[in-house]
């Protein structure tokens, strides 16, 4: 039973299961020495609003959104905020009273590790992403709020690409040039290559050419916890020797969210320890 004194959160999705976003909230909140009630709600498909309205009900203060329910609560939001817009979806929403503020936090989340937490400016650099999905979506503008040199978005299925490249170059308040291109016609090697297709998901490798890491480069998937996938594996056979996973931009998203409802941002360095699985 919920300790009713406390604030109540919670993440949704389906699965569910595998979530480590109760534990994170929890660290966040102990580590600051605050007390919250943090749990996870598996909703039915199509059954999203249903569990949500329950939630509020029993006074509900914020949750986090994951997979598939990301569309859902874009839909289900009374406020959207410029994040949560460019992405055209929602990971974390804040309850008050008749109001459903929503907001994305995967973008800032994915750029605040590759910059603060691995020391990899961005400005000035030749940055390549992987995917034309909701991750990808979600990170454009943080990305191009870095200035790097350029950016180029690469697909399977081309014209979403394209369409990601326009819509960035439409909303980007900074003037840098984005491309979205198919595997086979990346050109040129790069400074950092992000993987933000979920092949690594299913162990499945991009059709990306050895050629795209440029000496130096960080290689990053934003998929975690599969060690060293597929992608991370042909960096390191091109002699890439900086390789992340995902776990930093979950951490760091998740410190996002906790901030907006608790108005203290966490610390991440010892979730991201103790989440961290080796890329071997
Ligand atoms: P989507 O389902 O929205 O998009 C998937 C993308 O991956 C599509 O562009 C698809 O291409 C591409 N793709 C799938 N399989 C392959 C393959 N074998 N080779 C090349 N491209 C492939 O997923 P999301 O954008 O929501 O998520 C992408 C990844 O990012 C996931 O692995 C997810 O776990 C991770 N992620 C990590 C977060 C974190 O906090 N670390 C947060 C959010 C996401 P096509 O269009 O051609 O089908």
């Amino acid at each position: 039973m919920p300790d009713p004194t406390l604030d109540r959160y919670a993440v949704i999705g389906n699965p569910i299961e595998q979530s480590k976003s109760p534990f994170i909230h929890t660290a966040f909140a102990q580590a600051i020495g605050q007390s919250i009630d943090y749990t996870k709600l598996l909703a039915p498909l199509g059954g999203f609003a249903a569990v949500v309205d329950a939630f509020r009900a029993n006074g509900g203060r914020g949750m986090n959104v994951t997979a598939p329910f990301k569309l859902d609560a874009f839909a289900y939001a009374t406020d959207l905020a410029p994040s949560a817009q460019m992405a055209g979806a929602v990971n974390a929403m804040k309850f008050e009273g008749d109001k459903v503020y929503a907001e994305n936090f995967d973008g800032v989340g994915l750029v605040r590790d590759l910059v603060h937490n691995l020391k990899c400016p961005l400005q000035g650099r030749r940055v390549l992403i992987l995917g034309a999905g909701g991750a990808t979506r979600g990170a454009l503008l943080p990305l191009l709020a870095e200035q790097p040199s350029e950016l180029v978005i690469v697909n399977r299925t081309v014209v979403k690409a394209q369409e990601l490249a326009a819509l960035a170059q439409q909303h980007s308040a900074v003037q840098v040039p984005v491309l979205g291109l198919g595997y086979d016609a990346v050109q040129g090697a790069f400074d950092v290559v992000l993987n933000a297709s979920s092949s690594s998901l299913r162990a499945e490798l991009p059709p990306l050419s050895a050629d795209v890491f440029a000496p130096g480069c960080l290689a990053y998937d934003l998929t975690y916890g599969k060690g060293l996938t597929p992608f991370l594996q042909l960096a390191q056979q091109a002699d890439v020797t900086r390789l992340a996973d995902g776990v930093g931009m979950l951490a760091e998203q998740a410190a996002e969210a906790f901030a907006w409802w608790r108005g203290v941002r966490p610390d991440t360095t010892a979730v991201i320890a103790q989440l961290t699985v080796p890329l071997a």
